[in-house]
């Protein structure tokens, strides 16, 4: 029971840290990194707060050095699936009738204590595990996701006090319960944030999950569930379930108490999710929700009139950062003919000096990819392309790889002759960007072929410094991306800057961060109560003259 109206304290976003040469956060990074270098963590499905040791592992290793063990993870079988939705419905009424402000302090405790003692912690398991260095793990495990946990807060305020109107003699109130089941959260490799994000987005609401996170990303998922059991998450609330996709997924998506679906990750597997959804649908309590944040092939526009230095420096950061495994990573390029040269020389200088390794090395600007099924994809496609030269590929610059200690892809540049060449359509996910040069007049058609040569609509960017070229963007790529930016390169959005989703191909377009995603996880309930109803069934229109 609440006894006052409480305002939630004002979320700030958090701000980044440096690392910066001499800098205690940078110490202290690297001692966490050397600790947490010579463990062998045993990561398991943990269910009704307790782990469960199945017996049938596989190891977790530093992509940028395959061979180095940072653990095993015990692999969940239908028995925890199963075991997971119990404890989820077990714990759903006491957790779902506490004050949501009892709810929302574990979630600011556990802000709290990621800004604080848990950051160094967090962040170096997301550096070894995903291979992030210290810069995309600060924005992502640490900044992001305690944004996250501080902002929803302010949101799920701002959604309860969305009241009706009561007029004279009734009072008329929207309670904003949480879904009438579980939900099922399933989370992708790449953002240690969004696997935070996704099961306690509902949680938060009052509802209790079943989480599943990505193979390749166990052991920044079981740092996160240690933290949110020190913040004080009850037993039960969020059960981690890692395993293969189809062995959790399916018997999840079969049970009828199935009250809605967090998803990010590939457009392919959400598409399975949605299909199985659908077959099942007469099984179901009620509805499922289906939120789905998926794949991308993220584009940059540049205008004959934009700033070369700007175009080159996003494309570069855009591109590769983090292997260009974000969902937001600029993959394809349109750039005038008039631009070209001095573009494609910026290019070739800041491919010569990105250096790419260790993460733990902090010279270096990227890492490795995350697996040898990614890295075999991804240096098919450059090889492909280096073969296709004359046949719609110009050229590639750059693509070195080497996989014997680490899954290394150096930056690669496609230059494509056809606007439709496979890479300008596919999503790779990695450190790909593919460019067509287009005829600097022809501006308003190669706007037109943006938007239509990929499936996809996540996010785009325009570069002009002539205003009306800027707007002529905005406007013919309406419907291209779900967050678009002008001169800043597509990626980095920012919670309670620039909620983040797509449409098309590339999601429901929930926008991760903000009201409207909490309220997917909300079942809004009307009430209307009259203080003095009517005591005759007869209207006055009724009466005799
Ligand atoms: P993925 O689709 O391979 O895996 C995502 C999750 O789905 C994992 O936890 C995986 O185990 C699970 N899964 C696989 N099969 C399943 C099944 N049958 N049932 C239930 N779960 C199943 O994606 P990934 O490689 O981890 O991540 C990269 C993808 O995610 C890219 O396509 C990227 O664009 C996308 N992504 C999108 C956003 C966004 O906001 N739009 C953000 C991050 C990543």
């Amino acid at each position: 029971m609440s006894i006052g109206l409480f305002r939630a304290p004002t979320p700030v976003n958090e701000p980044v840290r440096t690392y910066a040469p001499g800098s205690p956060e940078r110490a202290s990074l690297k001692a966490e990194l050397a600790r947490q270098s010579g463990l062998e963590v045993e990561a398991a499905p943990i269910v009704a707060g307790r782990p469960v040791h199945t017996g049938d592992t596989s190891p977790m290793v530093m992509p940028h050095d395959h061979r180095h063990r940072l653990g095993v993870f015990h692999k969940a079988s239908a028995a925890e699936v199963h075991a997971a939705i119990d404890a989820a419905q077990a714990a759903r009424p006491e957790w779902a009738a506490l004050p949501w402000e009892e709810r929302a302090s574990v979630f600011l405790r556990a802000a709290a204590l990621l800004r604080g003692p848990w950051r160094d912690r967090l962040n170096a398991a997301t550096m070894l595990g995903q291979s992030k260095t210290a810069h995309q793990a600060e924005i992502d495990a640490a900044c992001e996701l305690i944004d996250f946990w501080s902002f929803n807060v302010q949101y799920l305020t701002e959604i309860m006090a969305d009241q009706p109107l009561s007029p004279t003699g009734t009072w008329n109130r929207v309670e904003y319960r949480p879904l009438d089941g579980f939900v099922f959260a399933v989370s992708p490799f790449n953002f240690t944030s969004i696997a935070g994000n996704l099961p306690t987005a509902p949680a938060l609401i009052g509802n209790t999950v079943v989480w599943k996170p990505a193979s390749t990303s166990v052991l920044s998922g079981h740092v996160i569930m240690e933290l949110l059991h020190e913040a004080g998450l009850p037993p039960g609330v969020i059960n981690f379930l890692p395993g293969s996709g189809p062995a959790v997924g399916d018997p999840v998506l079969a049970d009828s108490r199935l009250a809605g679906v967090h998803f990010t990750g590939s457009t392919d597997v959400f598409h399975g999710v949605w299909r199985t959804v659908g077959e099942n649908i007469a099984r179901y309590h009620q509805y499922p929700r289906l939120v789905g944040e998926t794949g991308g092939k993220d584009f940059v526009f540049v205008h004959q009139s934009a700033d070369v230095d700007t175009v080159v420096t996003a494309l570069l950061r855009g591109a590769f950062e983090f292997q260009g495994q974000k969902c937001s990573a600029a993959s394809r390029a349109y750039v005038p003919d008039t631009l070209w040269p001095k573009i494609r020389a910026g290019l070739g200088d800041g491919l010569a000096q990105i250096q790419m390794g260790d993460v733990a090395d902090f010279r270096n600007f990227m890492g490795a990819v995350i697996d040898a099924r990614s890295y075999a994809k991804l240096t098919g496609a450059v090889n492909e392309a280096k073969a296709s030269v004359g046949k719609g590929v110009q050229e590639v610059l750059g693509g070195e790889h080497d996989d014997a200690r680490g899954w290394f892809l150096g930056p690669s540049v496609i230059v494509a002759t056809d606007p439709r060449y496979r890479t300008m359509c596919e999503e790779l996910f990695g450190p790909v960007l593919t460019i067509y040069v287009y005829p600097a007049a022809e501006y308003a058609q190669t706007l037109d072929l943006c938007d239509s040569t990929s499936p996809y609509g996540l996010t785009g960017a325009v570069f002009a410094r002539d205003r009306r070229a800027a707007h002529q963007a905005l406007v013919r790529l309406r419907h291209a991306a779900g967050n678009f930016y002008v001169n800043d390169k597509p990626t980095g959005a920012v919670v309670g800057q620039q909620p983040f989703g797509g449409t098309r191909a590339s999601g429901t377009n929930d926008k991760a961060g903000s009201a409207q995603n909490l309220g997917r996880w909300i079942s809004a309930r009307t009430i209307k109560e009259t203080f003095d109803p009517p005591r005759r069934f007869s209207y006055p229109f009724m009466d005799e003259e």
